[in-house]
């Protein structure tokens, strides 16, 4: 499949825009030969979605859940990278592909949510503490900062017009006196400390906008609570088959595009897309919790380098919280993850696991940062994170530490989107529906 992506080494193939076909532009009946079909409704799907319809073409969107926006793309940290977490992979390229699609995430955002998305509120910018036993050591980091740094200006340049979440700022990183953090965090743990303009987002309140968004859009036909079970091609393009609590269903369509993040293998593989071997499927859970009054005004906080965790400081005196070690519960190499991950990613954890989960991932965490165990869990759920590895963050040579092999590839009609991250998200999806346009 050609792709879109660095894997190819390609780089971005821009397809120029072109109009779309005036019968194409009402909306589709169930019984026609659809012009495009959407599968998952996550931000990836959602984007693809909404630059679709923005561009006049209409979508049937595909989700098995009742509503959009509720695994991985609800069920994380929020974090808008700028790249300067992937201090392992020295090329640079999983950076610049990070801070790439930071840079287009509120523009893109704003283009399909118009100025419902100003109402984003950012967390408190990022501070990174280095571990003893990080990875990397504090002048190394350092030098990949200033890389990032560099990417950033040359960014800048071109586009003077900077929006990061709304924020336009001069430097990315800096190393500052660790006693800057006290009282919250115990710095004497920690071999440096770098004050960054990193934010992250609050993805409940990401999740709200872009489900208004999708049922806003006259273009865009929605339909929740359908389960895709396979896409097979036909005479016409492809059709795709689900079942649903009206039973089993299908739809015809020109054009797909796979947006189903930790199920897209598996139905890529049905289609007769073999995926590429090397991917791996991680369960990891996360802790919302209210912080204690004497927290809520501290850093977000991400230590750096390895199997460590982050605090997310948000404006509504909730946190979130994660700790690698105990966070970390599932992991595998099969073409879909097992079903009993679901329920978790679904927000279904029973009360007693959720109560041991936050008590664990808490106490982990106010041995750092003291206080965070005096905070109130609110909610304890998971989120499958898919990427490329054999081996675990603390090998310094996991292909978890490369994030490139992401992206769209596309086969005829048929488009296969890898986010890779949330921050990709948006750029990703209009890359796709760039891709469904130029065939349409
Ligand atoms: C704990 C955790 C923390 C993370 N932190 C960050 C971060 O800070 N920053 C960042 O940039 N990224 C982060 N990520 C990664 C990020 O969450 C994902 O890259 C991103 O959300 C993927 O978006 P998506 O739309 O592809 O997937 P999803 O949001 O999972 O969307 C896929 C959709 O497809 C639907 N679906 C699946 N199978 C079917 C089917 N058979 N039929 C119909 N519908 C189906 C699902 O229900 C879902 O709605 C994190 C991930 C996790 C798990």
């Amino acid at each position: 499949m050609p792709s879109t992506g660095p894997q190819g080494k390609t780089g971005f193939r821009w397809l120029a825009a072109r109009s779309v076909d005036a019968r194409l532009t009402t909306v589709v009946n169930s019984n026609d030969l659809a012009p495009v079909a959407v599968l998952g409704a996550g931000l990836a799907g959602a984007s693809v979605a909404l630059e679709l319809a923005h561009r006049g073409m209409p979508v049937i969107l595909l989700e098995r859940d009742p509503q959009a926006m509720a695994r991985a793309s609800l069920r994380n940290e929020g974090k808008i990278h700028l790249g300067l977490i992937y201090a392992n992979d020295g090329s640079l390229a999983t950076a610049r592909l990070q801070l790439q699609g930071a840079l287009r995430f509120r523009p893109l955002l704003r283009r399909w949510l118009g100025p419902a998305a100003d109402a984003l509120r950012p967390s408190s910018p990022f501070h990174y503490v280095v571990a003893r036993d990080s990875l990397l050591q504090p002048d190394e980091l350092e030098h990949h900062y200033a890389g990032v740094q560099r990417l950033y200006d040359a960014a800048r340049e071109q586009h003077p017009q900077t929006d990061y979440l709304g924020t336009a700022p001069q430097r990315l990183a800096e190393r500052v006196a660790p006693a800057s953090l006290r009282p919250h965090v115990a710095v004497d743990r920690f071999a440096a400390v770098f004050r960054t303009a990193e934010l992250a987002v609050d993805t409940a309140q990401l999740a709200d906008l872009v489900r208004s968004a999708i049922h806003a859009h006259p273009r865009i036909d929605f339909r929740p609570g359908h389960r895709v079970q396979r896409v097979r091609a036909s005479d016409t393009g492809y059709r795709v088959a689900g079942d649903s609590a009206n039973g089993a269903w299908h739809i015809d369509a020109r054009q797909v595009v796979n947006c189903l993040w930790d199920q897209r293998l598996r139905i890529d593989s049905g289609a007769g897309f073999e995926p590429e071997p090397g991917w791996v499927h991680r369960l990891k859970y996360r802790v919302i919790a209210r912080l204690p009054e004497a927290l809520r005004h501290g850093p977000s906080i991400t230590m750096v380098l390895g199997p460590y965790g982050d605090v997310v400081v948000r404006d509504d005196g909730t946190a979130y919280f994660s700790w690698y070690p105990v966070g970390l519960r599932g992991w595998t190499h099969d073409l879909a993850p097992p079903a009993a991950w679901d329920a978790a990613c679904r927000g279904d954890v029973p009360g007693e696991a959720a109560a041991a989960m936050a008590r664990e991932i808490l106490d982990a965490i106010d041995a750092w940062y003291p206080g965070a165990a005096r905070s109130v869990p609110l909610l304890v759920d998971a989120g499958v994170i898919v990427s490329y590895g054999r081996t675990d963050v603390d090998d310094p040579r996991s292909g978890l530490h490369d994030r490139t092999r992401i992206g769209v590839n596309s086969g005829g009609g048929y488009h296969s989107l890898d986010p890779g991250k949330l921050t990709t998200a948006p750029l990703f999806g209009q890359a796709a529906a760039e891709r469904v346009l130029a065939r349409a």
